[in-house]
């Protein structure tokens, strides 16, 4: 038996303009219901059939759609043929950069919803974030296998995200080697970077920020920048490559900073003018201002305030605090580069309560550079959700 999702009338207009989601409150009947993560076909309530979609009986999201051809097969074949053309797309980045990591499937926006796959060097990393993707896992790897014959697989399914979906956390081995404690990839213009697979955060390294990173390095020439929310440095490693004068990383995890240090080294920059805090930036933020310190250039690149809509007003308030610390430690002429990786914070929003930060400063600025994920996390057009990162880079008088 088929196994069958039946919506109420009208509450089918998102999967017609193809959004892979159905919600559990869409749905009107159900019959022969598979287990956890297997397919189930999408009626409208004409019983016309609309999609196929893994059923996820433990999220609010109950199904995610693999494809709108309802028919289509599910297999190891089909997880190739997503895969493969996903890689495809990015295949032309890699080469005329040099690059050697890039986000090879970036879920639903890559046509498969929870699964995300980075590739560094000669190793996939997996992380997976749907019932469908975790019940399809043997095909995922061996579809990797074919495509990918010389490459290691390794999986970082940690998020908390996965708990939403009733599924446990784990990491480790799936195909090849372990990955060494750091392995070194090449980002923009050969930067050098040191890479902890098995224990960094996410799958290893923030590949969404490579372009933003890029794009400070111009700003820097003789200044002072402040990295707030530094992890390993990255973008302290490019205002140091774009001559800044000095160069301050602020980080919770000393792991972090300790990394962050040998990157330095690494891409042959000059640690003298380097200073690491293992300190909590808000803290520090208001420390500074307290002492009048001053900087010329500010990047604030923190954590996701937001992880749901219901977060999103407290989430706020996060933001405006230390774009408001922040502008109040620029010198005149100074560059604010902000950033909000919470899906939940809108672009629109995001400018408002940087307006509203400034405004509290007493600060005037405009806006010089919108900023926003690297394109090898691309955003599907009936997805907008895919889009999660935004990046304002302001100029204060
Ligand atoms: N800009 C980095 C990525 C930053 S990720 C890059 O380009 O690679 C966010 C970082 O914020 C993490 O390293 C985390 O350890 C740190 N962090 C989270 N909360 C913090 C806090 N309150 N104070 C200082 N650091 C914090």
């Amino acid at each position: 038996m088929v196994s069958k999702i039946i919506l109420h009338p009208g509450r089918d207009k998102s999967l017609k303009r193809h959004h892979p989601w159905v919600f559990s409150k869409a749905i009107a009947s159900t019959s022969d219901l598979p287990q956890k993560g297997a397919e189930v076909i999408i009626y409208d309530s004409s019983n016309n059939p609309l999609a196929i979609a893994a059923y996820s009986p433990d999220s609010q999201i109950r199904a995610r759609v693999w494809s709108f051809e309802a028919d289509t097969v599910i297999d190891e074949e089909f997880f190739e043929k997503r895969i493969s053309n996903a890689f495809e797309k990015r295949k032309l980045m890699l080469e005329k950069s040099g690059m050697s990591a890039c986000r090879v499937v970036a879920a639903e926006s890559d046509g498969l919803p929870g699964l995300i796959i980075d590739r560094y060097n000669n190793y996939l990393v997996l992380e997976i974030l749907s019932a469908g993707a975790q019940y399809h896992k043997a095909d995922i790897i061996a579809a990797l296998r074919k495509i990918f014959p010389d490459d290691n697989i390794y999986e970082r399914s940690d998020s908390r995200a996965r708990l939403k979906e009733g599924l446990e956390l784990t990491t480790g081995v799936l195909y090849g080697k372990e990955p060494e404690d750091e392995i070194i990839i090449s980002e923009n213009a050969n930067m050098q970077i040191l890479v902890d697979i098995k224990n960094g955060h996410k799958t290893g390294y923030y590949l969404d920020q490579r372009d933003n990173r890029y794009a400070l390095e111009k700003y820097c020439f003789g200044k002072s920048v402040l990295n707030c929310f530094s992890y390993t440095g990255g973008f302290s490693l490019y205002a140091l490559r774009g001559r800044a004068k000095s160069v301050i990383n602020v980080d919770v995890s000393k792991k972090a900073l300790d990394t962050a240090k040998r990157n330095i080294v690494l891409n042959h920059l000059d640690p003298g003018r380097v200073k690491f805090l293992c300190e909590d930036v808000f803290a520090y933020l208001r420390k500074a201002k307290e002492q009048g310190t001053k900087f010329d250039v500010i990047v604030l690149d923190p954590p996701k305030f937001a992880e749901s809509q219901s977060q999103l007003p407290k989430a706020c308030r996060g933001y405006k605090d230390i774009n408001m610390l922040a502008a109040t430690l620029l010198n005149p002429g100074g560059i604010l580069m902000t950033y909000s990786c919470s899906g939940h914070m809108t672009a629109d929003l995001f400018q408002k309560v940087v307006a509203d930060a400034l405004l509290d400063a007493n600060r005037n600025g405009q806006i010089i550079e919108f900023l926003t994920q690297a394109s090898d996390h691309p955003v599907a057009l009936p997805y907008p959700e895919g889009l999660y990162l935004k990046g304002l880079v302001i100029k204060v008088d």
